[in-house]
């Protein structure tokens, strides 16, 4: 079975779909890999070091029009479509349109997106989002970091003392519980708060305190999610964070629901109880954002506080990001591949989930 990896073709995005560590290990295991010339290039993975390890290395047109599997970080282009193999597999992070499946579909193309790989024990080792948002929390917290003035642990010196920076992080699933742990390592004093009480232990073992707010609907899905508050509670909630922020230098926001906008936690009037400096970091920018002032994509400053809503974080990190990225791929493949065939079995929850195309046919809308 071959496998094919393109070159990522968005603006903003540097990771690759293999790496050599990874692609290596699927040529042990029977499979061909080829990779487009230059794909790992802006991740730190040069062709050679695809070579060493028995990939073959090809042009754009053989990688995507001749591989079995396709597998991307992001979708391809609608443009590029026709050069697909006619009944091949993609393997991609995306979030579909609806004339993007159309178009899949007419290509005959089985394509699966992990955005919606279920969160189950059995999918963890597959888990793109966890991994991309470990990622991207921990950037958060260095992208704050440079940005404010100021220095986060607290330190005695001959020039006096000075006092531990405060970081407060709205939401603490992956990418939040990873920030805690970033800005604990940097020394920061570090609060959360979340809606879903069953955190409140995972903040506070990782050496930061959990804010309390008396909320009396249930805030959980059966799956584990947030749900969307109920009017009047998140009216309260507004008010109990614009008190919060006010002390902090640090505000790292990474809440959503999932498949809906994200929720606005900081108003704008809250922004400007914030202490000039205040930096916040809006993990939630690419749908919507939590901060009412968000741009997504861009840094601006009101009032002295900056507001970044960055989009595609992982992609800054883009060496370590393609590592998780490429072993949850492969764990994905040693799912839905046997004896170098698909096997698609659509009783089972993590295929019928992810794959969105087969044979002509939109699975998922
Ligand atoms: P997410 O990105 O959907 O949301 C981030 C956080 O925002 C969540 O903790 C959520 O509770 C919070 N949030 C939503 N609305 C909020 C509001 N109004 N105010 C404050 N906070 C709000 O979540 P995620 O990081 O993808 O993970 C969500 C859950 O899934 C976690 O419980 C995690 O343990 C679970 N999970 C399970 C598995 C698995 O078993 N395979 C894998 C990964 C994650």
């Amino acid at each position: 079975m071959k496998i094919g990896v393109p070159k990522e073709v968005a603006a903003n995005e540097r990771r690759v779909a293999l790496t050599p560590d990874v692609a290596g290990r699927l040529v042990k295991g029977g499979f061909d890999v080829v990779v487009e010339r230059g794909a790992g290039t802006a991740a730190f993975f040069p062709d050679a070091a695809y070579t060493t390890v028995g990939v073959q290395i090809g042009d754009r047109s053989s990688v995507i029009g001749q591989s079995d599997i396709v597998l991307q970080v992001q979708a391809p282009h609608a443009a590029e479509l026709m050069q697909y193999r006619e009944g091949g597999a993609l393997v991609a992070f995306f979030q579909p349109t609806s004339e993007f499946l159309r178009q899949l579909a007419q290509r005959k193309l089985t394509a699966f997106s992990l955005v919606f790989l279920p969160r189950i024990t059995r999918a963890q080792p597959m888990d793109v989002l966890s991994s991309q948002a470990t990622v991207a929390g921990y950037k958060a917290v260095l992208l704050a970091a440079s940005t404010t003035g100021r220095l986060l642990p607290m330190l005695v010196t001959a020039a006096g003392t000075l006092p531990a920076a405060r970081v407060l992080v709205l939401g603490a699933g992956v990418a939040g519980l990873q920030a805690i742990a970033t800005a604990r390592r940097l020394g920061a004093i570090v609060s959360a708060f979340d809606v879903r009480p069953a955190v409140k232990e995972q903040v506070q073992s990782l050496g930061a305190s959990f804010l309390e707010m008396a909320i009396e609907e249930h805030a959980e899905t059966a799956g584990g999610y947030a749900k969307e508050l109920s009017e009047e509670t998140h009216r309260k909630e507004l008010a109990f964070l614009a008190a919060a922020v006010k002390d902090a230098d640090i505000v790292i926001s990474t809440a959503a629901i999932p498949g809906k906008k994200a929720p606005v936690l900081i108003t704008a009037a809250a922004v400007q109880g914030m202490k000039p400096g205040a930096v916040i970091v809006d993990l939630a920018a690419e749908t919507g954002g939590n901060c009412e002032l968000t741009e997504p994509g861009s840094e601006i400053v009101r009032n002295g506080v900056s507001i970044l809503g960055p989009l595609n974080l992982a992609s800054t990190l883009p060496r370590d990001a393609s590592q998780m990225y490429a072993r949850n791929l492969s764990a994905f493949l040693g799912h839905v591949v046997q004896d170098g065939r698909l096997r698609l079995d659509f009783e089972d929850q993590i295929i019928r989930d992810t794959c969105v195309t087969h044979a002509g046919e939109v699975r998922k809308s």
